[in-house]
Formats: C-alpha cells, structure tokens, sequence
C-alpha cells in the first residue's frame, strides 16, 4: 500500500507537507493554523467530519517522539481513505464515525526539528539549546528554549515546579522543566485555545514509549473515564497505568481533564528506547488504530 504518510523522520517542513498534500488528495479535509511555535513554525490543526462533540487526537508534544506525528497522520489519512471510498476503518463500518475528528499532529514543531537537525533546527535560539543540552539532541523534548510542553499546563502547576526543583530541574533543560508560569509557551496556548474554542467530548495524546495509557488526573476521573480506557486497553493490549512522581501534574491530558471533567487520555505508543525506529512503525499502528478508531466512533 502507497501512502502520503509513508514512515520517513518527521521533520516540521516533511509534516507541512503531508498535510498539504493529504489536504490535495482530499479536499474534504480541514487544515487550520491553530498558532505558530517559538520559531514561527505553523501548528496545524486538521478535522474530517461534521462539526459535532469532536474527538480531538494529538501528538509530537516532545522532541524526540516525533514518530506520534506520523502516527496521527496515518490515522488521518486512514480515515480520509474510509470516508472518501465508504471503507472499513480498523474492519469497522465508517458510517459508526460520523463525528468530527480533530487532529493536531505536531504540538511542538521546534522540539521535533531540534531532536532531529540539532541546535540546526533552533532557529534564533540556537545558542541557548547549545548551552541548555547535556547530551545529544536527539534526546530533546522541550520546545526550543527548554521548556517541555507537557509540563506547562495549568493541572497542579505548583506542585508539580516543587517537584521539579526537587529533582534539579531549576531552569530550562532538554526535558521536564515547566517554565515560569503555567501556559507560557506559544505551542502550550495554541491547543488550550483549540480546546476552549472546540470543546472536545474526549481527547487524547500521544507520546512514546511504553505501551500504556494514562487515565486520570489523581483523583479526577470524569465519567466514562475508566470504562473507555478499559476499552482501549482491551483493544491495544496497551496496559491500563496510574501518575508518578513528575508525571502527575502540568500535562494536557491533566489540564483537560481537570477543566472539562471530559475522558482525556496519554497513551504511550510503542516500546524501546526513545527516538522510537521507523521500523517500529507498522506494529504499532497494529495496536494504536483499534484506540484511535474506538476513541471516533464512543
Ligand atoms: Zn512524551
């Protein structure tokens, strides 16, 4: 099978493409610049579907998982496919997805372009990620002047800064600093204000790796939450797990949940070491269409 979406590494410009021409090959297809990132690189949004309690799936929070982004372009694509020719989805009628599906594949275009062309990809903030790096690049996940996305939401922000300065994280670093203030950054306000404009019923997020979705936010779990994760679970195999320690608070999945009280979900794709293979890519759309798929049509 030939698709646009063919696995290749993510760069920002490779995404803009696909989505364009995705957008060419469909043109029932919504793109939508949703806000622009430190480095005045596009965050598009996408939607098929009529505009109804939409699901909203995003992705490439983090630098170095920018294979999320393909993922979520995969099922853009599939979807498009199904709806144009009244294909089956997952071996699931596509009449059962009548709802709108919104589809922000790259939340931290910076990060990825770092994590994959190095301080290259920094733009005007080369020097900084140069001094802020302790390691390869390819390990970034923050955006480009090192915050980390999923960090900087408004969930437990305090709590989770503490934290942080516990574990010495005091200032921007490739990975788990929060910033200054919760939704500081461009790419953290660019879906707060998608969310508050769309009002999804349900959203998700996907990161690598581990092969596990996250489901509440401590002791926040909205209706249906536990249901539609045990769902998604049984479905992908993907294993149901609880918060810990720096990954409690700060993230999209905890602010959505906290200011919605709606189902919001972190699914960890695939399994390994971070930057996930291309040659991963097929196994785990073997595990993440049954979620993405369920996730439309509940
Ligand atoms: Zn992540």
């Amino acid at each position: 099978m030939n698709y646009i979406t063919n696995p290749s590494v993510m760069t920002a410009e490779k995404q803009r493409n696909m989505i364009f021409s995705l957008k060419r090959a469909y043109p029932f297809l919504n793109v939508q610049l949703i806000g622009k990132s430190l480095c005045q690189r596009g965050i598009f949004c996408m939607s098929i579907g009529r505009s109804e309690n939409p699901l909203l799936i995003t992705a490439g929070y983090h630098g170095q998982e920018w294979l999320t982004s393909l993922a979520a372009l995969r099922f853009a694509e599939l979807l498009l496919m199904a709806k144009s020719r009244g294909l089956t989805l997952w071996d699931t009628s596509i009449a059962c997805i009548s709802r709108e599906v919104i589809i922000v594949p790259c939340v931290n275009p910076d990060g990825v372009e770092i994590a994959i062309n190095g301080i290259d990809g920094a733009g005007r903030f080369a020097q900084s990620v140069s001094k802020i790096q302790a390691e390869s690049t390819e390990k970034w996940n923050a955006n480009a002047r090192g915050v980390d996305i999923n960090h900087n939401f408004d969930a437990g922000w305090q709590e989770l800064r503490a934290m942080e300065i516990d574990s010495g994280i005091l200032g921007p670093s490739p990975r788990r600093y929060g910033s200054y203030a919760p939704v500081s950054e461009p790419e953290t306000a660019a879906i707060v204000d998608l969310c508050k404009m769309r009002k999804p019923r349900m959203a998700l997020a996907l990161h690598s790796q581990g092969e596990e979705i996250f489901w509440e936010y401590g002791e926040k779990r909205p209706k249906r939450s536990l249901e539609l994760a045990r769902i998604f679970s049984a479905a992908s195999g993907y294993e149901l797990v609880e918060n810990d320690g720096l990954a409690s608070h700060g993230g999209f999945k905890d602010w959505f949940i906290e200011f919605f009280n709606k189902p919001a979900f972190t699914i960890e794709m695939g399994k390994g070491e971070n930057p996930l293979p291309l040659t991963d890519f097929d196994s785990i759309m073997e595990h993440l269409l049954p979620i993405l798929t369920l996730a439309a049509m509940l």
